[in-house]
């Protein structure tokens, strides 16, 4: 109650502006911060009343993204696993629920530019294919001349777009990227399923799968890259007759039984098959209005429709 009341002084008497903020305002300042960083968020709070970054925190639960130098390694899964995901647990005096998770793999734009990690001494940016024979860590001019030239001459590219591969738990909304790499857009079909396998490996050698719960299912959307390269591994195997799911799935017509090692299965975005079976229906009605077409042709003069 004391609390209460002082803050009700501090407003009568101008020291305490209390403000209401709703999600667009949230989301306003998560923009303001990510194009301008703090700067340019506090100058806005003060000039345009948008909530601060103090404010943020305390609504938002901010995701912490690595960005991953080099080639994808299972190392990078498994510290990101440890980092993000069960260091934050051993501070809690509740073990955690067991639940299903889903490993999920998509792209998102980037700025195709480098940048210069002070952390590491390294250089960002490069796209994670072709960064095997570059060596990204920056110490001298020599050092930055001879990425330069590699970029000039193709062997390493910038990333278009980041990958970003991340597991999110059944049950809640949370998301943890594990890991997020610059991509040329050059990955083979076989290349990808082997970073998709080494991901469900690191989430069985950290002991997470112990702690937290199985991988349920790897859910992509509808890149023909993933598509073609999960399809050997995670459609290979036909759901156990003996297993709970059988009984739910076998009564789902038009679904198939098809599960990887594991019992994992492979989810495709909802938006990708409603667009494959508007394309179908888009056909359907066409070949059905040219049938129309050649009916009304040789059909006899004067009968009606
Ligand atoms: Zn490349």
């Amino acid at each position: 109650m004391r609390t209460i009341t002082n803050r009700i002084e501090d407003a009568i008497n101008a020291v305490y502006a209390p403000r209401g903020y709703t999600d667009k305002d949230i989301d306003l300042a998560i923009l303001v911060h990510c194009l301008g960083g703090q700067a340019l968020l506090t100058a806005l709070n003060r000039r345009l009343a948008i909530p601060s970054l103090r404010t943020l925190e305390h609504k938002h639960a901010f995701t912490q993204v690595e960005v991953t130098t080099g080639r994808i390694q299972p190392s990078h899964f498994t510290q990101n696993i440890q980092n993000t995901i069960l260091a934050p647990l051993q501070s809690s005096p509740l073990s955690p629920a067991l639940s299903g998770h889903t490993i999920t793999i998509g792209e998102m734009a980037i700025q195709e530019k480098a940048d210069f990690d002070g952390k590491l001494q390294m250089v960002l940016g490069i796209c994670h294919q072709h960064s095997d024979g570059v060596n990204l860590r920056l110490h001298d001019v020599a050092s930055a001349e001879c990425i330069c030239e590699k970029l000039a001459s193709g062997e390493c590219h910038l990333g278009k777009e980041a990958t970003i591969i991340a597991v999110t738990t059944w049950g809640n909304n949370s998301i943890h990227p594990i890991p997020a790499a610059p991509s040329c857009k050059s990955e083979t079909p076989a290349e990808i399923a082997d970073t998709m396998k080494q991901a469900i490996n690191s989430w069985k050698t950290t002991g997470a799968h112990n702690q937290l719960g199985p991988i349920w299912s790897v859910a992509t959307d509808g890149d023909a890259t993933c598509r073609r390269g999960f399809h050997d591994f995670l459609l290979k195997d036909e759901l156990d007759f003996n297993s709970p799911l059988y009984r739910t799935m076998c009564l789902l017509p038009g679904l198939n039984l098809q599960v990887g090692e594991g019992d994992i299965t492979l989810d495709f975005n909802w938006k990708h098959i409603f667009k494959c079976m508007s394309f179908f229906a888009h056909r359907i009605c066409i070949a059905n209005i040219f049938i129309r077409y050649l009916y009304t042709l040789t059909k006899p003069q004067g009968h009606c429709a």
